[in-house]
């Protein structure tokens, strides 16, 4: 979640300035009791940022729909749209709202643990008081959406919102996709001023009870004593002594790299071993002298192609020079495809840069006729740059695959605990952060 400034010059020399983003542009979990909500609040912070509401358009093999924000307008409106499909939507919708209903519901009744955590008799009731969600662990999305579903269009919108945490819909269950049908219940917001202001609010939070935040700060092995967790060690060799480490590193790195030789269960090394990455990606950041008419957030699908754009200077005008738009384009990569991109030699890095992104900016030129004319600017960020920056395997952006076995919070290394995308509650700024709070509450329990 970062955000930073270019200043490129226009035909007439006029520096223009943009605030460009690194992808997160939709944010949910600020519902009541939501994940993110939850932090906000335990944080005294609930009206610090003020959240500016997205608005979806689905854009799928030409056809156009706009999505309303709330779950009546949404059935209401694919109803229509889709007349003949009316009993399948209202059975499809009606189901994920009771799913979304128990998901949420039950996570605050398990005060925001993981359910596998609690005392036994407490999960079992648990499951007998939030059945739906109970039933939607490991159940496929797509065997549910297509019991009720047959119209490929609708198919395509229910299933472009998986484009969120995986580039792979068939792998997701109930449990990955009901969650951003929050969207259409509660919201989606994007932070006015950028999403470098969600992190710079809990670095402020941070440092006002006495923490210390150490920014470019890379950390090279995780100490141990005893078989247990003693702190880490910097790339300065430094270290930073600490009975207690929680890691939002990438998942395999947290327990490889970092970890060092440390015996850990066999079956736990061994299913580490297994997991699949996930996707990478290609983000295009675009400075445009115009104003696309479009809202802040587009699902495209043109037969096999899929990409999202995001255009969140139409919410909030400070992003952009007036009369010009910031616009970004993500489309992602599967992990197999992203591998060969890290063995580039550096020309040919930039050749491959520069064709994708031609690729992708003509094909986005279909929802922004014109776009092309229009560009002031333009950065692209793909396997390699998620590699540097968020030290992934791979490059990848989401953690982890969808639809495999994700290390629990609390980690066979005493101290060691987990979070972020990797973890079972999977990518995503509110899963990120119920991770979070799943792994204080594991640090606090003992
Ligand atoms: C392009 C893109 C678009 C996205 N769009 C959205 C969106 O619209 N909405 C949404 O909710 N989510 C979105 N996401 C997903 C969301 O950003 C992530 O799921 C979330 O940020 C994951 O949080 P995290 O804490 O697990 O990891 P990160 O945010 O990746 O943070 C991990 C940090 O740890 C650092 N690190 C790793 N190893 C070390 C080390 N050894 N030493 C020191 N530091 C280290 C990394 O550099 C990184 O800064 C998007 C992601 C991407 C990449």
């Amino acid at each position: 979640m970062t955000s930073w400034v270019r200043k490129p010059r226009d035909r007439n020399r006029v520096a223009r300035r943009f605030v460009f983003d690194a992808g997160v542009q939709d944010i949910s979990g600020l519902g009541p009791g939501a994940p993110l909500s939850r932090l906000l609040n335990l944080l005294g912070e609930r009206e610090t940022l003020h959240w500016l509401p997205v608005r979806h358009r689905h854009v799928v093999d030409g056809v156009v729909i706009d999505m309303p924000r709330d779950w009546a307008g949404l059935e209401q409106l694919l109803c229509t749209r889709f007349a003949e499909e009316a009993p399948g939507i209202r059975a499809f919708l009606g189901e994920v709202r009771l799913i979304h209903r128990d998901l949420y519901a039950g996570m605050q009744a398990a005060r925001y643990r993981p359910i596998a955590q609690l005392p036994l008799a407490e999960q079992m009731q648990w499951r007998r008081l939030f059945p739906h969600a109970a039933n939607a662990a490991g159940r496929p999305y797509g065997e549910c959406l297509q019991r009720h579903i047959r119209n490929p269009t609708l198919l395509g919108i229910f299933s472009l919102l998986a484009e969120y945490v995986t580039d792979d819909p068939a792998r997701t269950s109930l449990t990955d996709m009901v969650p951003l049908f929050g969207y259409y219940i509660d919201g989606g917001f994007y932070p006015a001023g950028g999403a470098q202001k969600l992190p710079d609010l809990l670095c402020r939070v941070i440092e006002r009870h006495g923490g210390k935040i150490r920014l470019k700060t890379g950390v090279t092995r995780f100490t141990l004593c005893e078989g247990r967790i003693a702190g880490v060690e910097l790339t300065s060799g430094a270290v930073v002594h600490a009975p207690v480490v929680i890691s939002n590193a990438d998942v395999a790195s947290s327990h490889g790299t970092l970890l060092g030789t440390y015996d850990l269960p066999p079956r736990y090394r061994q299913r580490l071993r297994q997991l699949q990455r996930g996707p990478s990606a290609i983000l295009i950041n675009l400075g445009l002298a115009t104003v696309p008419d479009m809202p802040a957030r587009v699902f495209v699908k043109q037969g096999d192609l899929v990409f999202g754009l995001s255009n969140p200077s139409v919410l909030d005008p400070s992003l952009a020079p007036p009369g010009h738009a910031a616009l970004c384009l993500l489309h992602l990569l599967p992990e197999a495809e992203a591998g060969p991109w890290l063995g580039l030699a550096p020309a040919q890095y930039e050749q491959a840069k520069e064709a994708h992104a031609r690729r992708l900016i003509e094909a986005a030129g279909r929802v922004v006729p014109g776009l092309d004319r229009h560009i002031l600017h333009y950065e692209v960020a793909a396997p390699p740059t998620f590699l540097r920056y968020i030290r992934s395997e791979n490059g990848s952006i989401y953690g982890a695959a969808r639809g495999q076995w994700c290390p629990a919070v609390r980690s066979p290394v005493p101290g060691l605990f987990l979070a972020g995308a990797g973890m079972a509650t999977g990518p995503g700024v509110e899963a990120a952060v119920l991770s979070g709070l799943h792994a204080a509450h594991a640090v606090m329990d003992g």
